[in-house]
């Protein structure tokens, strides 16, 4: 697996502050896409131990809440099995650390994976410029969902997901919610 970045104290892409990996390869190509640099799965740097010890670094910290896996996609073929391992190291490690997961593939597609289980939170679909809104959290087009993936695993039909509304509350306590925000249940 390859990468492009690690952003620390991020708070646009999950609840509470995150790390975040931005990881090569993406093939969906949607229009405007804002990173079509990590398109290839060649490109950026390879994800290395010192890159894994940057990531660790941060989950170590009480303030962090969790990791957000990005890209590019992390579901890409060439991504998928190193960011299952990593998960799994994660889940082990942190037990209480939440973790996200962005795709531009549907949760229809996803959901028998087997990294599922590691993963709290998946926003899934990729991204439509004609429905871009910039008040929606987490997320740049409505046709896509914020999902909260074990208590949809546990439904008898998963294939009709239950939506993750999240802490953005207090998220946006400190920066004075705009009244215009909507949440990911609106
Ligand atoms: S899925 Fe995300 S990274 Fe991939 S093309 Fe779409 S917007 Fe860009």
């Amino acid at each position: 697996m390859r990468y492009h970045n690690i952003t620390k104290d991020d708070m646009l892409n999950g609840d509470g502050l995150r790390v975040v990996l931005w990881v090569a390869g993406c093939n969906h190509c949607c229009k405007n896409c804002q990173n079509p640099i990590t398109w290839d799965p060649d490109g950026g740097l390879p994800f290395d131990e010192a890159a894994r010890e940057e990531l660790f670094e941060q989950l170590d910290k009480d303030y962090i809440s969790g990791i957000t896996f990005s890209g590019g996609d992390p579901l890409h073929p060439a991504n998928r099995l190193d960011v299952r391992r990593l998960m799994a190291e994660i889940r082990e490690r942190y037990p209480h650390k939440t973790i996200w997961l962005y795709t531009g593939d549907s949760w229809e597609n996803i959901l028998y994976y087997p990294l599922m289980k590691y993963v709290d939170v998946v926003v899934d679909g990729e991204y439509r410029e004609e429905l871009h809104d910039q008040k929606l959290l987490w997320k740049g087009s409505s046709n896509q969902r914020v999902i909260d993936v074990q208590r949809t695993l546990e439904k008898t039909d998963p294939l009709s997901p239950v939506l993750h509304c999240g802490d953005y509350e207090q998220a946006y306590i400190d920066v004075k919610k705009p009244e215009n925000v909507r949440g990911c249940c609106d």
